[in-house]
């Protein structure tokens, strides 16, 4: 907990300066060559952050998605973000699903709603991904931008099990993809079909972003989505899927549109992939599922 101090009726926090000589982290890249942080846990005050956006009164809203049989990981979902999501701040679950009788009942902290969107499921899996995009879109100007100021948008089959706060917000912000954090270009997994909306040539490209974390202001992730959807439907003209699905389209945008904060592996972490020296702390974290059952 923040220290706090009061001087001559003023309130003082109390914290170590910054030390310019002696940066908290040199085995990890903290910056981009765009000048966007990169968030790593020892680069940042939590104190000082949370004072800062409690001040201005910030509400966030998290999206995902429970459409046919992903509805169970509904519950575990949203009581580990009650232990680690935004804690002390106002936070508005939105939770889509073709399935609003399997969503539980779950007490929420204060300052903290559930709401069920009703929308419709569509056949293949790849489909229901995809159209995630449209569906925020959609909801950005009419609904996500009178309740929330800040839209975090992730998969669902997922758990909190350390802390994700305000550190995380910005203009609009991606996550690196846990299995490319450490690999070259050409190793990414970018479509590279021309043909494709998605295309990305073998010599660009920065980072190997995840699909099942970004976010931002409202009005970014309306651009964000916008554009992934409307190239996904001209694809879709065209009888082309881009390989990895939204996710591939979500590359494409960042590689155009630099991303303004980027969240390390910290915050998209798969425990089959072990736990190497860097990952000082797990804070959401694939829940393990049988993919033909559960998709199908
Ligand atoms: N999803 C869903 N129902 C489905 C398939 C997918 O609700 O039948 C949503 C869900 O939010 C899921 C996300 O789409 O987390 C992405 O799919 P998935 O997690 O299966 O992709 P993966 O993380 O395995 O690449
Ligand atoms: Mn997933």
């Amino acid at each position: 907990n923040p220290k706090y101090v009061i001087y001559c009726g003023t309130k003082r926090m109390l914290y170590p300066k910054p030390e310019t000589l002696n940066p908290p982290r040199t085995d990890v890249l903290t910056i981009t060559p765009w000048f966007a942080p990169i968030v790593w846990n020892g680069m940042y005050n939590s104190d000082i952050l949370n004072a800062h956006f409690l001040q201005r009164g910030v509400r966030i809203g998290l999206t995902v998605f429970a459409i046919k049989k992903y509805t169970v990981f509904v519950k575990t979902f949203i009581e580990t973000a009650e232990k680690f999501f935004m804690v002390g701040h106002r936070v508005n679950y939105y939770v889509y699903t073709d399935r609003p009788n399997d969503i539980p009942n779950i007490t929420l902290a204060e300052g903290r709603q559930l709401v069920i969107l009703n929308v419709p499921s569509y056949q293949r899996w790849q489909e229901v991904s995809m159209r995630r995009m449209e569906m925020i879109r959609d909801l950005s100007h009419q609904r996500f931008n009178k309740e929330v100021d800040y839209l975090v948008c992730v998969d669902v089959d997922m758990q909190f099990s350390d802390e994700v706060g305000v550190e995380i917000l910005s203009d609009v912000f991606g996550t690196l993809h846990p299995g490319f954090y450490g690999s070259d270009r050409q190793s990414f997994t970018y479509e590279r079909r021309p043909e494709s909306q998605a295309f990305i040539p073998a010599d660009e490209g920065d980072f190997y972003y995840a699909g099942g974390f970004f976010g931002g202001t409202i009005e970014e992730v309306y651009k964000l989505t916008d554009f992934c959807h409307n190239a996904m439907m001209t694809d879709k003209e065209h009888n082309i899927e881009a390989i990895w699905h939204d996710e591939s389209y979500l590359n494409k945008y960042f590689l155009y549109h630099k991303p303004t904060k980027i969240l390390s592996i910290e915050y998209l972490w798969d425990n089959s992939f072990g736990v190497p020296d860097l990952l000082k702390r797990r804070r959401f974290v694939a829940v393990p599922k049988n993919h033909e059952a559960i998709r199908n």
